[in-house]
């Protein structure tokens, strides 16, 4: 069976604010009973995770009968710049200024690259209008996410809106949700 993911990612967190923010929403995904506070090896990445608690339905509306006997089922905190993919099915590009759509763009991953490992604005200029916007700011399809704060939720039921909402208010940042099969 194949693996899936949910990411609520806080694109206007800074790094600097990421990890005390991930504590707090942490704290209190667990004393909602949401997510358990026991790291372990339940994400598909090099990373710990948290797995589902006793309450994990208030945030998908509806019981998995097989969400907890998973071994991927945990929620994983990305507290620096991360780019949040859609898996490995391929995407688009699409210019926010023009709208002109590209397959691939040669440089694209140059920018990431700058984005990502150097802390910059990972540049891009459009090859159809030349108006050059940063990897943040293009558009992908399916939906890409660039952020330094995220929290991903492996093989879960679909998380309600109310859930993303709460979790926005919380931090006081807008969020957006980022789907990925793997
Ligand atoms: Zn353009």
């Amino acid at each position: 069976m194949s693996d899936h993911s949910q990411s609520v990612i806080f694109p206007s967190v800074g790094e600097q604010d990421a990890a005390s923010l991930g504590g707090d929403l942490l704290a209190w995904l667990v004393s909602e009973g949401i997510l358990i506070f026991t790291p372990c090896d339940c994400v598909l990445s090099s990373a710990l995770g948290y797995p589902p608690g006793p309450n994990y339905v208030a945030a998908t509306g509806m019981a998995d009968g097989n969400l907890l006997q998973l071994k991927t089922n945990g929620a994983e905190f990305s507290i620096r710049r991360t780019v949040f993919d859609a898996g490995g099915n391929g995407f688009s590009l699409i210019c926010p200024s023009c709208a002109a759509r590209f397959e691939r763009l040669p440089h694209w991953g140059d920018a990431v690259n700058d984005w990502f490992c150097s802390a910059g604005e990972g540049q891009l200029a459009c090859p159809a209008c030349s108006v050059t916007q940063t990897v943040e700011e293009w558009l992908y399809d399916p939906p890409y996410g660039f952020a330094s704060f995220g929290i991903t939720f492996w093989n879960w039921p679909h998380l309600t809106e109310g859930f993303i909402q709460a979790l926005a208010a919380r931090t006081g940042h807008c969020a957006q949700v980022i789907r990925a099969s793997i």
